[in-house]
């Protein structure tokens, strides 16, 4: 007999399945499974919707027969073979990314990239700004004004303070009834803000060392949670930027949707918006209508290495 499961943690050839009671079971896949376009290190990730048959009730293993086709996925390049991807998870709802303006600093630099990453696996995003208890009055006027600016171009920002309690109510409604992918660098507060909504839950932030994870086994696999019925959160423990995978520079753009709005507009359709006559985007900078910083973030990723192709 077929069962449908969720595929909430994957250790390389065994997954865990969750079955729709609640259940988990040990999978492991039986036969061959591609994705069009390009390879694949793992044929299934973490919100991968699967058919399996029970295999040993005492023991609790299962055989995965059938994948869903996923609504989304976000995928890295392999680090042990360059040209495979390597899936990090499926089937997201949205993501979040939590910031920090205090200590550890988060650069805008780092947001944008995120941003970028998830727009090109067609993921929201919302922006969570915590630790806002620690900013001084100076510290909490840039806060609005770095929250104003993103929630212009569409993403809804919170602020919070997880030690303290602001805007976690925000932060848990936000998350409800969705599968949702966490994101944010270490100690910003990650799991302080987790634990105040799921006490019970002990999210593994930091039990993957980045710098024990820099030699050569540096696969990581994400985590989902369940947090309430149909509300999961996905870690990624040790994954520290998404990146792009095989993204031209010219598309770089089209990710970032104040930019996006005005790629017709521009003289040339080829513009990199770099030092083009009649850019579209170059104006809108000067003019204010885009954000220095934003197009700073933009000239960072066409001159850096994080297009990858
Ligand atoms: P993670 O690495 O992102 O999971 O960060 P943690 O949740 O472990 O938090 C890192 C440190 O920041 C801990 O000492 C927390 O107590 C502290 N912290 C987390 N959130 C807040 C906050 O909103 N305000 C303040 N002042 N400290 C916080
Ligand atoms: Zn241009």
């Amino acid at each position: 007999m077929k069962n449908k499961g969720l595929i909430i943690r994957s250790t390389g050839s065994w997954y865990d399945i969750r079955n729709e009671d609640g259940h988990i079971y040990q999978g492991r896949l039986k036969g061959k499974f591609k994705i069009k376009g390009f390879k694949v290190t793992n044929p299934i990730a973490v919100g991968d919707r699967v058919l399996f048959e029970v295999e040993d009730e005492i023991e609790n293993t299962a055989v995965i027969t059938d994948i869903s086709d996923r609504e989304n996925y976000i995928i890295r390049q392999s680090v042990h073979k360059t040209a495979h991807g390597h899936i990090i998870a499926a089937n997201l709802d949205q993501a979040i990314l939590i910031a920090t303006l205090a200590m550890p600093r988060t650069s805008l630099g780092f947001i944008d990239r995120f941003l970028v990453s998830a727009e090109s696996f067609r993921i929201l995003t919302t922006i969570i700004f915590n630790k806002s208890d620690i900013l001084n009055e100076e510290g909490l006027a840039y806060q609005q004004e770095i929250m104003d600016l993103y929630e212009r171009i569409g993403y809804q920002c919170i602020s919070t303070s997880a030690t303290e309690g602001a805007g976690v109510e925000a932060f848990e409604q936000l998350l409800d009834q969705k599968v949702t992918l966490l994101s944010g660098h270490s100690g910003v507060g990650k799991s302080t803000l987790v634990n105040a909504i799921a006490p019970d839950l002990n999210l593994r932030t930091n039990e993957v060392s980045t710098f024990a994870n820099k030699g050569v086994h540096t696969t990581t696999f994400a985590e989902m949670f369940e947090l309430a019925p149909n509300t999961y959160i996905i870690d990624t423990p040790g994954i520290k930027e998404l990146g792009l995978m095989n993204t031209a520079k010219e598309e770089v753009s089209h990710y970032f949707p104040e930019m996006r709005d005005r790629l017709n507009q521009c003289r040339f359709n080829n513009c990199l918006h770099y030092n083009e006559p009649g850019c579209a985007i170059k104006e809108a900078v000067a003019e204010g209508e885009i954000a220095e910083s934003r197009y700073m973030s933009y000239l960072s990723m066409i001159e850096g290495g994080d297009n990858r192709r």
